[in-house]
Formats: C-alpha cells, structure tokens, sequence
C-alpha cells in the first residue's frame, strides 16, 4: 500500500483538512495528522507513507515534490486510527480507501526508503501508471462480455446498429491490449525514457476506449443492463470514479509538453 492523498482544496460542505507534518527526531521521523484515500486501511498492517517535508500535501499535491519522503508504517501501531465513515462513493465499493489519522506516529529511520525527492526524481509513479490502464481495460472488456451475451441471448445480433456497436467495443478492445503491449514492450527492452511517456499515454488513451466501451455495451443492451445484478451498473460506477484518480485534462497536456520537448511532470501531470 501506497498513501499520498492530502488533497489541499476543500469540497463544499468539507469543514475537515486533509494532511500530514513531518518532525524529525533522533532516531526517525514523527508523522502527525490524516490521510484521505487510504486504500486497504483496516486489512493492511503496513504502508508506505509519501509525506513531505514541506507539510501537508503528499506527493501528488505536494508544492515541493523534491520534498517528498517514503515512509514504511506500521498500522497496528495505536497512534494509527481509520475512519470508516468518510468512504461512501458512487463506485469502487469492493474496495476500501479510507481516511487515516496519524496522532505523533513514530517510524524508525530505517524504515526510510531513499532519499527525500528519490520517488519522484527517479520516476517511480511512471512505472507504475500503466496499470491504470490495465485495470480499465478489465472493466471494458468485463462489459464486452456481457454485451455479447445479452445480444446473443436477445437475439439482436442481426441488427446493424447492434452490429456497429459491437464492432466498436471490439476494436477498442483490441485497440487498448495493442497499447499496452506496446508499452510492456518498451520497458522489457529496456526503453525506459520512450515507455514512462508511452505509459502516461496508454493510460489517457485507454481510459477513453474503456469509456467508449461501456457506453457503447448500454446503449447496445439497453435500460435493463443497468438494473442490478447486471454488473454492467457496477461497471459503470467503479470506472466512472477509478478514471478520476487522475485528471485526463493534465495528463494530456503533460503529453503534449512532453511532445513539444517542455519540461513536464511525468508522475503527478502538474501543471
Ligand atoms: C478509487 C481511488 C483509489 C485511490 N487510492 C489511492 C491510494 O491508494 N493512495 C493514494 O495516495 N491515493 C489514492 N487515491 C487518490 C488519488 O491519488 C487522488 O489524490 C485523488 O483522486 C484526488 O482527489 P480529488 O480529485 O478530489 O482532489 P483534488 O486533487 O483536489 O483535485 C480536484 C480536481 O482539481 C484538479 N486540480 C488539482 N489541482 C489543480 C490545480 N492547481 N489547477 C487546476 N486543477 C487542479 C485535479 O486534477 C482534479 O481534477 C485514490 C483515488 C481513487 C478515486
């Protein structure tokens, strides 16, 4: 487990601030104050903490990521509580990513990972943006399935409209498991500046043939497809709140900067 999340803005209605401070003491760091998005708190006994030294703000919205420091955490330590109540999304419901109170945590110094900036200066969270990919696609190709056998069990399958429809979702899919090959590709030849790009790519490429795909399955399918136990409607939630995880406007433009030979921040698509 990986926790950044301080998001820094407040929503409408949100009296409470999310973020963490950093103290250093003679034998480690003190970590004071919350997490939001804390994914597996309550099932995990360990996490990776991103803080900063320059205050709360994580990694992703930290002013200084050159500040940002890996922490190993032990959960079951009783200055950790989870608060339950604060995960009540439209999706991703299976999963849990809670908000995490850190009340003067002690972590040792050598559970230190790296130096501070090591994560984002060597580019880890490119190495791990493809997966997003993967796992719209998982949900694309999960409402494939099911179009098809709605179709078939329907009989609709001679409808030209239905016809295109499926033949849309086909090439999306084929369109999405060619990309990230080409990136798994990339990183196995040891082309590691061409695949951080290529995997930012695949992603916001991906989350749009994932989109269309889903669309494409209800529209094929009609109403009933989103009445429970479909999973269609289930489908369409989690992918609906993964895809924002990160901001499709961002990372485009990060590809473009990238494109144009500009300096770009190939973790976070900071502006
Ligand atoms: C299902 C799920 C699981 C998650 N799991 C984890 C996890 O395990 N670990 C973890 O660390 N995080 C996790 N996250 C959190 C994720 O990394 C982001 O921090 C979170 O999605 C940001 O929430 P937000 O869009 O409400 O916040 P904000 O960061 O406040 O963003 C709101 C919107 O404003 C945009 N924005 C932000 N700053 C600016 C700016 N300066 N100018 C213009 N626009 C801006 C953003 O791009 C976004 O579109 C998870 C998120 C989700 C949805």
């Amino acid at each position: 487990m990986a926790w950044s999340g301080e998001p820094q803005a407040a929503k409408p209605g949100e009296a409470r601030r999310f973020g963490t401070t950093l103290t250093r003491t003679e034998d480690g760091w003190v970590v004071d104050g919350t997490k939001a998005f804390a994914t597996s708190a309550t099932g995990a006994d360990w996490a990776v903490l991103l803080v900063s030294l320059a205050g709360p703000g994580g990694a992703r919205h930290a002013a200084a990521p050159e500040s940002v420091l890996l922490l190993g955490c032990d959960l079951r330590h009783p200055s950790v509580t989870v608060d339950t109540s604060w995960w009540d999304p439209v999706g991703m419901r299976a999963t849990a990513s809670h908000v995490v109170r850190f009340d003067r945590t002690p972590v040792p110094a050598a559970w230190q990972l790296g130096q501070p900036g090591d994560y984002v200066r060597q580019s880890w969270q490119a190495a791990f943006i493809p997966h997003y990919a993967a796992s719209f696609l998982g949900a694309a190709e999960g409402a494939y399935d099911y179009a098809i056998q709605y179709v078939e069990k329907q009989d609709k399958g001679g409808d030209p409209y239905v016809q295109q429809r499926v033949g849309s979702m086909a090439v999306d899919l084929d369109t999405a498991r060619l990309w990230l090959r080409h990136v798994a590709r990339l990183w196995d030849t040891g082309r590691i500046d061409e695949a951080r790009i290529a995997g930012s790519r695949a992603r916001h490429v991906v989350e749009h043939l994932a989109l269309s795909t889903v669309d494409h399955c209800i529209r094929a399918c009609g109403a009933r497809s989103l009445v429970r136990p479909s999973p269609v409607e289930r489908i369409l939630r989690d992918l609906t709140f993964y895809v924002r995880h990160d901001n499709d406007d961002h990372l485009l433009a990060t590809i473009g900067r990238a494109a144009l030979g500009r300096e770009h921040d190939a973790s976070f698509f900071k502006p």
